[in-house]
């Protein structure tokens, strides 16, 4: 296949591990399609225990040197790494949108969005101070230092092929750990285009691997493996709960990004053209499949007719094709599943009341693309209440007072992100305090930066990344006591 990079050397189909390329032993290999229309671009390696306990190993091997690294020395070649994904984030757009189906433009985009948790971690590294504790003795001082976790693991999505992977790789090698990583498989060329850019970089053999594979037995080999100190995973929350069980025999420090219900309320107060504006890009970015898309859309009655028509407007609009043509800011769907389970919900909700004001269907008989839609009249009864959409599906539901949207917009089992728009001070800080979230969207839909703690609470997780909160997720506290002064 003809990815038509202008750097042919990006496009790599061997496991990253202990600085080398590597099939996997068995010789086996793992399809990589495009979802605009189901060809294979690729073959990766379908990698299994043995690959995985090797890059273990090399990450292990490869520790004492990174860690003893001063941390300039670390951002310095950190750096290195930002800047050739921004040199190359044409190349890495285009085999993103080859393997994912995201829109070229939004691709692109998160190459530098990706690259921007190298910059900013390669600079965090340097403040990872400690403390000096006042004494309650006159013969001690109490000292804190933070010290690298150790050897680090990784799991990834294929809703963000980059940068849900520098968003943990960045912080970890700031901090002078090493990691290995399994990206999802359904995008794996991006992930081992990062590494082939690492190494281009100057980061040194096994500080950073990539194993390719059999999900469930790297993952068992990640979780058992008394090597590894920590896990980060974003993914699934049945997933994130399975992992967090197998670390349990060996007590690993855990991150765990998992599924989200945002809410996005829109109180009779808040600018209307605004709240539109907001709604398109929480709910429509990536097709609908980001973990803090709008879920539900919470609506206040006296302004519920004139939102639900201007965002049916607007969604109209959106276009819907293949993320390679100008112009389309709407690309397929990542597989059949997905497709299916947006037909499901949204005739679960019709069957219950819904209405369909625009979209609804598929764009074509087959094929992963899908209509913007927008349903009104939702119920709580509804399964799009609890269930993730991770599709182009804005759900309108309605409510009269403060204290029910909050009731409402409580009502899950999630608590990732939140979204409202007011603008009335009081209603502002009242409800931004009320939201169970990790996360809250105020006036604005788009959350996501480098500098900010992004993470969940109740089933969406725990841990934050990004910001120095993401930081000290791979710093371990020691603290020393001196006596005999
Ligand atoms: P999604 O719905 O986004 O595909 P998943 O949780 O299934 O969510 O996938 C996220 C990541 O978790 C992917 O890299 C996938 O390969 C990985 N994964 C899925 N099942 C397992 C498992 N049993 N053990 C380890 N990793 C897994």
């Amino acid at each position: 296949f003809d990815f038509k990079l202008n750097d042919r050397t990006l496009v790599r189909q061997q496991c990253y591990i202990d600085g080398q390329w590597w099939d996997a032993d068995s010789g086996k290999t793992l399809d990589v399609t495009n979802p605009a229309n189901g060809q294979v671009i690729a073959q990766v390696p379908y990698a299994g225990q043995a690959e995985t306990r090797r890059a273990i190993e090399a990450a292990e091997r490869a520790l004492p040197a990174w860690r003893a690294k001063t941390a300039a020395e670390r951002a310095a070649i950190l750096r290195r790494w930002f800047g050739l994904l921004l040199k190359h984030k044409d190349d890495l757009g285009r085999l993103m949108t080859l393997e994912q189906g995201k829109p070229l433009k939004e691709a692109t985009g998160e190459i530098v969005y990706g690259a921007s948790f190298i910059e900013w971690f390669a600079e965090e590294g340097k403040r990872a101070y400690g403390e000096v504790i006042p004494t309650p003795v006159a013969d001690k001082r109490f000292v804190v230092i933070k010290q690298p976790v150790g050897v680090c693991a990784a799991i990834t999505p294929w809703n963000f092929p980059c940068a849900m992977i520098t968003r943990k790789a960045a912080p970890a090698l700031a901090a002078g750990c090493t990691m290995v990583l399994k990206p999802a498989e359904l995008t794996p060329l991006s992930a081992l285009a990062l590494a082939e850019l690492a190494e281009q970089a100057g980061i040194p053999a096994g500080v950073f691997n990539i194993v390719t594979g059999d999900p469930k037995v790297i993952g068992q080999e990640l979780c058992n493996n008394p090597t590894v100190r920590k896990l980060s995973f974003t993914g699934s929350t049945p997933v994130g709960k399975l992992l967090m069980e197998q670390c349990a025999p060996t007590l690993k420090k855990l991150s765990l990004e998992l599924g989200g219900n945002a809410p996005f309320i829109v109180f009779d107060d808040a600018d209307i053209d605004a709240a539109v504006a907001g709604a398109i890009a929480s709910k429509y970015r990536n097709t609908g499949q980001t973990c803090v898309c709008t879920n539900r859309f919470i609506v206040q009655a006296g302004v519920y007719d004139e939102f639900a028509q201007k965002l049916a407007a607007e969604t109209a609009k959106l276009r819907v094709g293949n993320g390679l043509e100008e112009d389309v800011v709407q690309g397929p769907l990542i597989n059949p599943a997905a497709v299916e389970k947006v037909e499901r919900l949204i005739s679960d909700a019709k069957s219950k009341g819904a209405t369909i004001t625009t979209g609804g269907e598929r764009l074509e008989k087959d094929g992963l693309w899908f209509k913007p839609t927008v349903l009104t009249h939702m119920t709580p009864d509804m399964d799009i209440a609890q269930q993730e959409i991770f599709g182009p599906v804005s759900a309108l539901f309605k409510f009269d007072t403060e204290d029910e949207a909050i009731a409402l917009a409580n009502n899950t089992e999630y608590g990732l992100a939140a979204y409202f728009y007011a603008r009335d001070i009081g209603r502002v800080w009242r409800v931004g305090e009320a939201l169970e979230y990790g996360m809250v969207g105020i006036n604005t839909g788009s959350i996501s930066t480098e500098v900010a703690p992004f993470g969940g609470i109740k089933n969406s997780g725990m841990g934050r990344e990004g910001s120095h909160y993401g930081l000290e997720e791979y710093l371990e506290i020691k603290y020393m006591a001196m006596g005999g002064l």
